[in-house]
């Protein structure tokens, strides 16, 4: 297959067993500062997926709550296959730390009782948010905490 420009196109989506946490690339700046990007794949891809108000409200309550856990995130956004989320932190090459934070974080969606703006001031499509989804999505990758780290069938 031809090597194409995003990381993600080379990755053979049928061998992976989600969900996992993958670093994806280091990009260093000229002054040495180095970006670590994470692919956290929350759903077996092409089996199964996330609903959008589920997906929506679980980007707010991890955007918001992860950076309580983790110094330096650049961004967590959701995949267009709605199957998980990319991060990016700054100076940070500890593994662990992403999976303390990721932890720490689906625990404190666990215990929300709302979604963090939603609604039509802070956020493109405030009527598109399931909280409830978003903790059922929580609550079953917390269950498989213990198989985060492999990404591959193997
Ligand atoms: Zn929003």
């Amino acid at each position: 297959m031809k090597k194409m420009n995003v990381e993600s196109f080379n990755l053979d989506h049928t061998k992976v067993v989600a969900p996992y946490v993958r670093l994806v690339n280091i990009t260093e700046g000229k002054q040495g500062d180095q970006v670590y990007k994470y692919d956290l794949r929350f759903c077996q891809p092409n089996k199964e997926h996330m609903e959008m108000p589920a997906l929506h409200s679980l980007e707010h309550l991890m955007a918001e709550n992860i950076r309580n856990h983790l110094k330096n995130v650049l961004d967590i956004g959701p995949m267009g296959c709605q199957t998980g989320f990319y991060l990016s932190v700054l100076n940070n090459d500890s593994f662990d730390d992403i999976i303390e934070a990721l932890d720490k974080t689906l625990n404190d969606v666990l215990n929300a009782s709302q979604v963090p703006a939603c609604n039509e001031v802070q956020c493109g499509w405030a009527s598109s948010h399931s909280l409830e989804g978003a903790q059922e999505i929580a609550r079953a990758i917390l269950s498989k905490k213990s198989s985060w780290s492999n990404v591959f069938s193997e």
